[in-house]
């Protein structure tokens, strides 16, 4: 298993009382599986994402990622593990407008401290594989909602992440520019890529290997997607 949570629970503080967005969830994930995480508005989607992406602190509970149990580890482990292993995709492309797509991609990689022409060669690699090899030196205002999200897509499968994490990856898109980035995660899918997707459509999270649906915190279903 590439990842582990078990009895994962997070409770937010709120006003006078207590939110608990997870309740107790136990989950695994297989290396090199696309899995989707569905449910309504609220049902604690990006609240697992984040646990599982260790963006977040759950309240209780452990995760393991690759056998190791990550729940103990400081700030600056989660970080290293979070830049070299994972990667992540957001709704609103979480990219910087006054970088090029090639600088976009570059960001995390000089971060890594990769010499020079290594990283060129992994940003090129990357946005080629999102089909955005002509696009190099546009800024995000010069490049389409789509194309701004493969972008994003690129930055995060730069440095051969071991899982890629995505919350409503085609949320502000419409269904023929989503069907395009769906394909793009069956792609990297296809060549190996672990996927871990929150999609509140249904009918998006079929293109999964395994479903999971979310509600008031808790799994109450799972199931093989369509393609399977
Ligand atoms: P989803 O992604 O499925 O829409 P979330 O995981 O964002 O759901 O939220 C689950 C629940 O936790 C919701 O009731 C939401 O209002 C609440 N919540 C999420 N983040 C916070 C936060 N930072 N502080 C307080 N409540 C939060
Ligand atoms: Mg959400």
């Amino acid at each position: 298993m590439i990842i582990q949570a078990q009895n994962l629970t997070r409770k937010y503080k709120s006003g006078l009382g207590e939110i608990v967005a997870l309740k107790n969830v136990d989950l695994t994930v297989k290396k090199g599986e696309f899995l989707a995480i569905t449910g309504r508005s609220g049902s604690g989607k990006s609240t697992l994402l984040y646990q599982l992406g260790l963006l977040d602190r759950p309240t209780s509970g452990d995760i393991y990622i690759e056998d190791v149990n990550v729940s103990n580890f400081s700030d600056i482990e989660r970080t290293h593990l979070r830049l070299k292993e994972l990667g992540y995709i957001f709704q609103d492309y979480a990219i910087l407008p006054s970088l090029t797509a090639l600088e976009n991609v570059t960001l995390p990689l000089l971060m890594m401290g990769l010499d020079s022409r290594e990283i060129k060669k992994k940003a090129e690699t990357a946005l080629g594989k999102v089909s955005l090899g002509h696009r190099f030196s546009n800024l995000p205002s010069q490049l389409s909602g789509g194309e701004q999200q493969r972008v994003s897509i690129a930055r995060a499968i730069s440095h051969d992440p071991k899982i890629i994490f995505a919350d409503e990856p085609t949320a502000n898109l419409d269904s023929e520019t989503s069907k395009v980035i769906l394909q793009v995660f069956l792609e990297l899918h296809k060549e190996g890529q672990t996927i871990v997707m929150v999609t509140h459509e249904k009918e998006y999270a079929t293109v999964a290997d395994r479903v999971i649906t979310l509600s008031d915190g808790e799994i109450i279903k799972e199931s093989r997607g369509s393609l399977q």
